[in-house]
């Protein structure tokens, strides 16, 4: 495999998809070694298909604000690989996206589904709509332009999409409604539903829980358990918010949240119940915690989560969220894992730091898979037409993370016993997405 060929050709074409190079490159590097011992996947040329989506839909979005104002956003659809399973990855609803975002989110999730063992293909979508700040009539009638076009390119055999940033339970309430009133069929086409209504026990806690499954799979590799813990967390959205919930029951202390305005430190332990009633009632900004908490700090930047003193980093909060710097400031204060809940949160330099620290670092696509592997089993569900209880999801969560663990393990032992969860999730993903497209013939 010729990597640098592969990602100048990629940089030539678009260069401003950079998260997207970023994304590949980082499969690349894993891959490599394995790609040419084993001379069929060349021969099929499977890294220049499976780094080219399937299909790209973009699409208008037109509707009315509350000023009987028109306002007109982007809508994007990628339906990456479907090698192993119907296209499935969230829906993003976030000012700063752009196909690039799209390309790099939809890329990670073929591999993250990959790990999960469930039988699902990688995709991901949303708009450059921004939900902050707009009124409930407005999400709505965006919600249901949007998926007045996303209809007919999706459906619980073809495409499951579901949430991730600026799409919650509101969101999927009002897209599924439309889809419904289209369609006149209630089918599982999207995921993240609520509980009466074809939903999953745990879904909405399934990645935040998921992250930190894995993360005591890494503790009691090194000896340890969560007891006693600090652990610094950043963002205070869907993620954060349920990582945060699940370390205090295992025994941790959680001192650090944030937003995309600032962040807080709370050494005496973060008040969760506060933080649900800023974040997931009021839907306010972090900086409210201190008018309540008199002895946490706030900070406007963001990055100050990474200044506190930790055992666990949980970067849960969007890309690129911690860099080289905040990698050295952690390993100087103590960290001694990193478990990406967010996607590639942590920046390429970064994570090389950290590898050759000898630090733990558990890449996103095996660390947050919680969060679709629980898609996978409300899809399960909804095909059987019934509703597991929360126990049941919750082992079935449990024993998905360990499986993800042990193929990190597996495929990133390096000899002097150090596991690369890096190489590790990639190869493990890769090698089952790579032969599935060898099955299917060229296509
Ligand atoms: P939410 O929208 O619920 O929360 C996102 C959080 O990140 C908010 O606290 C938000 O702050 C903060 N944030 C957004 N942009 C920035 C920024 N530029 N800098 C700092 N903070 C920022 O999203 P989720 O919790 O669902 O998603 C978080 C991450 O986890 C994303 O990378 C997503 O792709 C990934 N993920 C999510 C899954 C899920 O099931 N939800 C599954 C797998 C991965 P503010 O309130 O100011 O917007």
């Amino acid at each position: 495999m010729n990597t640098n060929t592969i990602l100048e050709d990629l940089r030539k074409k678009a260069p401003q998809e950079v998260e997207f190079h970023q994304a590949v490159e980082e499969v690349l590097e894993s891959i490599e070694q394995v790609y040419n011992e084993n001379p069929k996947f060349e021969a099929h040329k499977i890294v220049e298909r499976v780094i080219m989506p399937d299909r790209i839909i973009m699409f208008r979005i037109p509707w009315m604000g509350d000023d009987d104002v028109i306002n007109v956003n982007q809508g994007y659809r990628i339906e990456f690989n479907s090698a192993i399973g119907p296209y499935k990855g969230g829906l993003r609803f976030h000012p700063d996206v752009s196909l690039g975002t799209f390309k790099f989110l939809g890329f990670e999730q073929i591999f993250k589904n990959a790990l999960t063992g469930l039988p699902m293909g990688g995709g991901k979508g949303g708009s450059d709509f921004d939900p902050k700040g707009k009124s409930d009539n407005e999400v709505m009638r965006f919600c249901q332009s949007f998926m007045t076009e996303l209809y007919r390119h999706i459906g619980p055999e073809t495409d499951v999409p579901a949430g991730d940033i600026g799409v919650g339970a509101r969101e999927i309430g009002y897209m599924y409604g439309q889809y419904k009133r289209i369609v006149n069929r209630f089918e599982g086409v999207l995921t993240g539903k609520g509980l009466s209504w074809g939903g999953s026990w745990i879904r909405k806690e399934a990645t935040g829980y998921g992250t930190v499954y894995i993360t005591q799979h890494w503790l009691k590799l090194h000896g340890t358990d969560f007891t006693g813990k600090k652990v610094a967390i950043s963002g205070s959205g869907n993620v954060a918010i349920y990582a945060a919930e699940k370390v205090m029951e295992l025994g941790g202390t959680v001192v650090t949240m944030s937003d995309s305005n600032g962040s807080i430190i709370d050494e005496e332990g973060i008040d969760l119940d506060l933080v649900k009633r800023i974040k997931e009632v009021e839907r306010g900004r972090i900086k409210e915690y201190v008018e309540t908490r008199y002895n946490a700090k706030y900070s406007s930047n963001r990055n100050d989560v990474w200044t506190a003193k930790c055992d666990v980093a949980l970067p849960c909060a969007t890309q690129n969220e911690l860099n080289l710097e905040d990698a050295k400031l952690l390993v100087a204060n103590g960290c001694k894992v990193i478990a990406e809940g967010a996607n590639m949160p942590v920046t390429p330099d970064a994570v090389h730091y950290l590898l050759e620290q000898k630090t733990g670092m558990i890449p996103g696509k095996a660390a947050n898979a919680g969060g679709v592997a629980v898609s996978g089993l409300e899809m399960t569900q909804n095909s059987m037409k019934l509703q597991w209880t929360p126990n049941e999801v919750d082992a079935k969560l449990m024993q998905i993370m360990e499986n993800i663990h042990e193929a990190c393990v597996k495929y990133g032992k390096r000899e002097d016993g150090y596991v690369d969860y890096v190489k590790g999730a990639n190869v493990a993903g890769f090698l089952k997405v790579a032969n599935c497209m060898i099955d299917h013939g060229l296509i």
